[in-house]
């Protein structure tokens, strides 16, 4: 019962008991009647969990309770009649109690001391000690008795509680402990700093005081099943401030049990991620968004524009790619300045949004281009609609200042599936109308035509234009990797040709290369790729990566009179790449005139070193004359019938004949554009093994090959 009360007290109630005691003990033992009493009151001085000692006036022990054997490892026996100072850690210890307890004048209104004391052991603890005088009835000095415990285990946990609360205190996270009827219990600074509730305020409230509206009720229903069934619960979270404004953070619950295992109180952290929150929004913006116009970029117009596709397989509905280019636009920022220019762009841009449905994106492209997609087209009709409004958008006059600027646009649009190529190219596609709109006088739109595109490319990428690219060292090769669909290995690369072209981004070949086609320019660029493909292998082979890389060639390249000499030159520059990772890739077959001549070129390659394979096998006339006639060791199908082949009996036909012709021809086959599982599968039952394409890997800049070739895996389903 008074070890409950609180230590202080409880000591000093127990000294009092003891002394009462010890006093009265003899006495009450005369007295007959008392005589149970006093062994009553004996067995209760033993069974005191505290250490009791009786000393005498000299400091002596007289006698000890069972509690200081315990405590002190020391037996009565050992210890009647010896000096309390082998019980202290130092002798100045020892001296100091005395001058504090030992003093008859002084010791009834001392309080307990804290004294670091040995046991028997020679071990150390922490105690607290109580002293009195013990005076007889009529006044005699007769000594003292001390009661000690052990307090070292009470001294860590203080410690440690002390330690919680200055966390508690200082901690940068804001910090509400609640009890398990939901009543907040306590709350700290930061608490108070991020939800504006003092702690006044919130002590005693339901912790739903923080709710925010911006959850639903089954969010906070599925929380609270989280914290129940595992304890705690961690996420980003809104919460309601004070002050009615929703701030964000980061929240952490924790629910705390007692030693039964059952609820006691649940821990809330919370740190304010606002800031953190709003730079990455920032960043998500700028990434995403043009900053003048707030519109999306180029970026994310492509990302809508892939989904917007997807979403059209769905619903079998047309979109439409409309690139819209303002005219004049030029003009209005040479005469106002760039500051009215982009005040312009601004405002048409807003007026070009309005005029499309909801749901539909318009994007800045760059300048004074814009991009829309304009989704779930019934018909070409209600697209004119949206394009008749669009011209008018972009033709609304602007007050600038006390004059009023009008400029109009010119547009080019495309749809899918009609055009059926990935969302890049229909942004071309667009482009390329659009310059046709503008060349047939502006403000007015113009539909795609894929026939009238090839006439179109050739006339609009000048010679001049390549030349400068190639000045510039504006093209780059890609690599699409060869494998062998039965063994699982990579056995060489395609090199291919792309445009970095600095405004309409990365350039397809056919784009440009028929322009040049039999013009000096293709020779220059045919040479650079066999020497940027021979510096890659070289490169390549340093990293310990050993792969043939093809080239494609021309048939005009191939049929110059110094096509060999030229071909030893650049060889004899990269000594240290064998002749034998070469391979040329001969296109266009058909368009080879000599072919005697073309045959005797490649077998002087041939004793360089270099092989050769024939592409697009299968497309020219005569396939089988060319087999027989020219040095190649690889044959490449046509991707067009690889395309074709699972559903049309034709191109199966074709597919099949050519591989057994060239088994019979002792030469080896590649499949190109192999972009599904089934497709190898049929290939390898038909006998070839080899192939390339979308769905092995698309061209990827060489940079790229490295860790392709670390990550690359067979697909599982050739196997079957
Ligand atoms: P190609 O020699 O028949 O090259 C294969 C073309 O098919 C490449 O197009 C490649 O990206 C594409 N392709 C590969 N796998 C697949 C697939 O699974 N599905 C589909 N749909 N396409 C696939 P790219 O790079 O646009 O090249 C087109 C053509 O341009 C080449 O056809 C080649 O004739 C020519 N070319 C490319 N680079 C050069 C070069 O350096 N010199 C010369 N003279 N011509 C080149
Ligand atoms: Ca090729
Ligand atoms: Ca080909």
């Amino acid at each position: 019962m008074i070890v409950t009360i609180t230590p202080i007290w409880g000591y000093l109630l127990t000294v009092l008991l003891v002394v009462f005691l010890a006093l009265h003990l003899r006495k009450l033992k005369k007295i007959k009647v008392f005589e149970d009493k006093a062994a009553h009151l004996e067995s209760i001085l033993v069974a005191i969990p505290d250490a009791i000692v009786f000393t005498g006036t000299d400091r002596k022990v007289v006698s000890i309770n069972r509690g200081m054997e315990l405590l002190s490892g020391y037996s009565i026996n050992e210890l009647a009649g010896r000096s309390t100072s082998i019980f202290y850690q130092t002798t100045k210890d020892y001296e100091q109690q005395g001058q504090i307890y030992f003093n008859p004048e002084r010791t009834d209104k001392s309080l307990p001391q804290e004294i670091t004391y040995r046991r028997k052991d020679g071990s150390v603890f922490l105690g607290e000690t109580c002293s009195r005088s013990v005076k007889s009835s009529s006044g005699e000095f007769l000594g003292y008795i001390s009661v000690s415990r052990d307090i070292s285990e009470r001294k860590n946990a203080e410690e440690k509680r002390e330690l919680a609360a200055s966390v508690f205190i200082h901690a940068r996270e804001g910090i509400m402990i609640s009890d398990k009827s939901a009543s907040i219990i306590n709350v700290n600074k930061t608490f108070t700093e991020i939800t504006g509730y003092s702690s006044l305020e919130a002590i005693g409230q339901d912790p739903s005081l923080l709710r925010s509206d911006k959850h639903s009720i089954e969010y906070y229903t599925e929380r609270r099943r989280v914290i129940f069934t595992t304890g705690h619960w961690q996420g980003e979270q809104w919460i309601c401030c004070k002050n009615g404004k929703n701030t964000i953070v980061r929240h952490n619950i924790a629910a705390v049990y007692d030693s039964k295992g059952n609820v006691k109180n649940y821990v809330t952290m919370f740190s304010d991620i606002t800031a953190m929150k709003e730079d990455q929004e920032q960043l998500k913006r700028s990434a995403h968004y043009d900053s003048l116009t707030g519109l999306p970029n180029r970026t994310l117009l492509v990302d809508r524009l892939n989904h917007a596709m997807k979403q059209r397989q769905k619903n079998q509905n047309s979109l439409a790619v409309v690139f819209l280019d303002l005219d004049g636009f030029k003009a209005v920022n040479d005469a106002y300045g760039h500051s009215v220019g982009d005040e312009l762009l601004t405002i048409l841009a807003q007026h070009m949004k309005e005029a499309l449905r909801e749901g539909d994106t318009l994007s800045r492209f760059g300048g004074d281009e814009f991009v829309a997609i304009v989704a779930n087209l019934g018909e070409t009709e209600s697209c004119e609609t949206v394009l008749k409004r669009l011209l008018a958008a972009a033709a609304t006059p602007v007050a600038m200042g006390n004059a009023a600027v009008r400029v109009s646009a010119s547009i080019g649009i495309t749809l899918y599936p009609q055009d059926d190529v990935d969302a890049e190219q229909l942004i071309r596609h667009a482009d390329q109308a659009m310059y046709i709109a503008k060349q047939g006088g502006k403000n007015r739109y113009h539909f795609f035509d894929t026939a009238q595109d090839k006439a179109f490319t050739v006339q609009r990428e000048s010679l001049g234009d390549i030349r400068s690219a190639m000045q510039r060292q504006e093209f780059v090769l890609y690599y699409q990797p060869q494998v062998n669909m039965g063994s699982g290995d990579v056995i060489g690369m395609e090199a291919l040709i792309r445009w970095q072209h600095s405004s309409r981004g990365l350039v397809p070949p056919l784009d440009f290369l028929p322009a040049i086609e039999g013009h000096g320019i293709s020779l220059e660029i045919g040479e650079w790729v066999i020497e940027t493909a021979l510096a890659q292998i070289r490169q390549w082979q340093g990293m310990g990566i050993k792969l043939p890389i093809s080239v494609n060639i021309s048939a005009y390249q191939i049929q110059q009179d110094n096509f060999v000499d030229r071909l030893a030159g650049l060889l004899a520059a990269y000594p240290e790449v064998s002749p034998r990772y070469l391979e040329l890739e001969i296109l266009e077959t058909s368009g080879l005139s000599d072919i005697r001549k073309v045959a005797d070129t490649m077998r002087a390659c041939r004793d360089l070193g270099v092989r050769f394979a024939l592409d697009d096998f299968g497309t020219g006339y005569s396939s089988l004359t060319y087999l027989r006639r020219l040095p190649a060791s690889l044959i490449k199908i046509d991707r067009s019938f690889v395309r074709d082949m699972l559903v049309d009996a034709e191109d199966f036909a074709i597919v099949e004949g050519i591989i057994a012709l060239t088994k019979s021809f002792k030469l080896e086959v590649i499949a190109e554009g192999v972009e599904t599982a089934e497709q190898g599968v049929t290939l390898l039952k038909l006998g070839c093994e080899l192939a390339q394409g979308y769905g092995i890997a698309r061209p990827m800049p060489a940079s790229d090959v490295p860790a392709w070739i670390g990550d690359w895996k067979e697909d599982p389903g050739w196997k079957t």
